[in-house]
C-alpha cells in the first residue's frame, strides 16, 4: 500500500526566526544571527534556538514534506528559507509568500493548501505563532509561543512531543 505524504506547514517570523531592522548589540551576538542587506537598508535575522534540530527531526523521523508559508515578501521569504535549509539535504516542496496571501481569502490559507495539494486536513499540520490564519482548522495548528529573537528557549524541542500525538 502506498503511504500518503504528510506535510508540515511552517511559519517564519516569530516561529523559526525573528527579523529586526537594526544590528544586534554586542551582548546579543551569542544568538545565531545573520545581517541581511536590502537595497536601501539592512536588517538582522535571528534564528530561533534548535530550529535545525526540529527540521532534521521532522524530515528524518516524521518523514514530513515541508511547506513554508509567510505573509512577508517573496525576496525575504526566499532568502530566509534558503538560509534555514542551507546545510540540509532537503528543501520545502512549496514556499508561499505575500503574493499567495493576496489571492487567498482571509483566514482560509489551510483550505487553500489542502485544495492545492489534493490531500485531507489530517495529512497536514501547521506550526505558527498566530492562529489567525487557521480559523477553520484549529485542530491542525500547533500554536507556538512567539519568539522575540533574543531569549533562549526550548519551544522547538517541546513542540516535537505535540507532533507525536
Ligand atoms: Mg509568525
Amino acid at each position: 500500500m502506498e503511504m500518503s505524504l504528510k506535510y508540515i506547514v511552517l511559519d517564519l517570523d516569530g516561529t523559526l526566526v525573528h527579523h529586526t531592522n537594526f544590528h544586534p548589540h554586542k551582548s546579543n551576538e551569542s544568538y545565531e544571527h545573520i545581517i541581511l542587506s536590502y537595497k536601501d537598508k539592512s536588517g538582522c535575522l535571528h534564528f530561533r534556538p534548535h530550529y535545525k534540530e526540529l527540521l532534521i527531526w521532522c524530515h528524518d523521523v516524521m518523514r514530513y514534506e515541508f511547506i513554508v508559508f509567510s505573509s512577508a515578501s517573496e525576496d525575504y521569504v526566499t532568502r530566509v528559507t534558503d538560509l534555514l535549509f542551507k546545510d540540509l539535504n532537503f528543501y520545502p516542496v512549496h514556499v508561499f509568500d505575500s503574493r499567495h496571501i493576496n489571492i487567498i481569502t482571509y483566514n482560509k490559507q489551510l483550505n487553500w493548501i489542502i485544495e492545492l495539494l489534493g490531500v485531507t486536513k489530517n495529512d497536514i499540520v501547521c506550526i505558527d505563532d498566530s492562529k489567525d490564519n487557521y480559523q477553520d482548522h484549529k485542530d491542525r495548528i500547533l500554536l507556538i509561543e512567539e519568539w522575540d529573537g533574543y531569549s533562549q528557549d526550548n519551544e522547538l524541542i517541546t513542540i516535537r512531543n505535540l507532533l507525536l500525538i
